[in-house]
């Protein structure tokens, strides 16, 4: 038989796919399970695991995947581990593990209406649901693009296009863009700028408070500064939640300083704007209604698989002015606002239908489980900075105000980062909890996002305690 034939087979296929099944599910058991030796990253240096695959690239072919898929799974980050406490990455709900075998299997185009007729759909239904939860009209509406640093690009190039013609017409002769920013801001702003051909000076970051938000009260003066300084700004991003704190900007001050120059104010709510879904979390995201964009991850605090990110527009038509090209062979004519043809609003042409991911969760289980979870890990990073003020040793860097918590160990000046950078590579290397770290005011500190609802204060005190243990051996060495 040859090759593709076998490769099709389907009943390889039905006997593998059963099997995987069964080795997911044990996955998942073991998970969440208490038992001490199940690590949440089994580290190994970026040499090692370098050797590691060319060894096994170099082996015979093997008639059964699963071994593969076993080997990976074993050797990867575990992000369903309740000790898993580092990055913003989800633990995936399970039922997107099969609406994701779908969606690889059904491989729609979504560029045009025909190769995606219902994940263009779908966009359209979950981005003008999303959107009523931020509190927009009806006249908002979007779409999914692959990954908030796209998204970011996405909503920046709509304030250009609606400020200048250099989409069409390039850059004339003198002409400096600028947008202003949190100083907190994550770095995908700072490249998308970058990438719009604005230059270091063309990003203005703002300095933020003791809470780490954006300093409203100087939007006027860095506006007027760059104005004489001959620059055209042409946006203002709001962080509704910095990625290394967590918090939140004042949404309503900077629709209000947007206003009065008539500058588009887009909003990087990719972390923390589903607090919409909870009755008490939703004042942290007040304003977000006025901005002209926003982009939020489903893949963050929605549970979905990454990556699959919502870019809400407030006049949903503008959408259409970002990408304005002539492409015949998908559609016949640019100028008109077809939402189901995909590829008239996003950058992608090929994209995966991550759409069938959120979709399946919000049909399963409706817009309750979000609101459970984000109250949830708000309320867990609460109940852990309380841990953390009770210890004399430690010292927590703010309030948190969603699930991401900052803090270390206290110790001289000269001594604090390279102590706290000892605890976090010590964790790390052992493989039992996994956070990260952050600099904070030029100093470093220990980085949680509680991002498993299924960790407990049991786990968080039980990484106090391991924190305390490295800063001893630390101390030794
Ligand atoms: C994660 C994150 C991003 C980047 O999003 P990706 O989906 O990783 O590309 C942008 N902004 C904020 C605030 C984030 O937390």
């Amino acid at each position: 038989m040859s090759i593709l034939d076998k490769a099709y087979k389907v009943e390889d296929f039905r006997k593998q796919g059963h099997a995987l099944v069964d080795m997911m599910a044990d996955y998942l058991a073991e998970a969440s399970t208490d038992r001490e030796d199940v690590q949440a990253i089994p580290w190994q240096s970026p040499e090692k695991q370098l050797d590691y695959w060319q060894q096994d690239f170099s082996k015979p072919d093997q008639a059964d995947p699963l071994e593969l898929l076993k080997d990976v799974m074993d050797r990867s980050i575990q992000v369903h581990r309740k000790r898993y406490l580092g990055h913003q990455t989800t633990p995936t709900l399970p039922v997107t593990v099969l609406s994701s075998a779908v969606t690889a299997l059904l491989n729609q185009g979504m560029g045009v209406y025909e190769m995606g007729m219902v994940g263009n759909t779908l966009e359209k239904v979950l981005t003008e649901h999303l959107a009523q939860k931020l509190g927009f009209s009806n006249q908002a509406s979007g779409f999914i693009t692959s990954g908030g640093s796209l998204g970011n690009l996405t909503g920046l190039l709509a304030a250009r296009a609606t400020a200048t013609a250099i989409w069409q017409e390039g850059y004339q002769d003198g002409q400096q863009l600028a947008v202003l920013v949190s100083e907190e801001a994550h770095y995908c702003i700072d490249r998308a700028a970058r990438i719009m051909g604005l230059g270091a000076s063309g990003i203005i970051k703002v300095p933020v408070n003791e809470k780490f938000q954006l300093r409203t009260d100087l939007l006027e003066q860095y506006y007027q500064q760059a104005v004489s300084e001959g620059k055209q700004v042409i946006c203002v991003v709001g962080c509704a939640g910095t990625t290394s704190t967590g918090s939140y900007d004042d949404m309503e001050a900077i629709a209000a300083f947007s206003k009065q120059y008539g500058i588009w104010f887009h909003v990087d709510g990719a972390h923390g704007a589903p607090a919409a879904f909870s009755p008490k979390y939703k004042h942290l995201i007040k304003g977000i209604e006025q901005a002209d964009s926003v982009v939020v991850d489903y893949h963050k605090m929605m549970m979905t698989p990454s990556l699959s990110t919502a870019v809400l527009f407030k006049n949903g038509g503008d959408a259409y002015r970002i990408f304005s090209q002539r492409a015949q062979y998908l559609w016949t004519d640019q100028n008109t606002e077809e939402w189901y043809n995909g590829g008239k609003r996003t950058f992608e042409c090929t994209k995966a239908m991550s759409a069938l991911n959120v979709y399946t969760v919000f049909r399963t289980y409706g817009d309750g489980v979000f609101q459970e979870n984000i109250e949830r890990l708000y309320g867990l990073a609460e109940i852990f900075a309380d841990l953390i003020k009770a210890n004399d040793n430690l010292e927590l860097a703010y309030e948190p105000e969603c699930n991401i918590v900052c803090f270390r160990v206290k110790a001289s000046p000269e001594a604090s980062d390279n102590l706290n950078l000892s605890i976090r590579r010590q964790l790390l290397e052992e493989g039992r909890f996994y956070i990260v770290q952050t600099i904070l005011n030029g100093s470093l500190y220990l980085r949680v996002s509680l991002m498993n609802p299924l960790s407990t204060e049991q786990e968080l005190q039980e990484l106090l305690i391991a924190v305390e243990e490295k800063a001893a051996v630390a101390s030794v060495q």
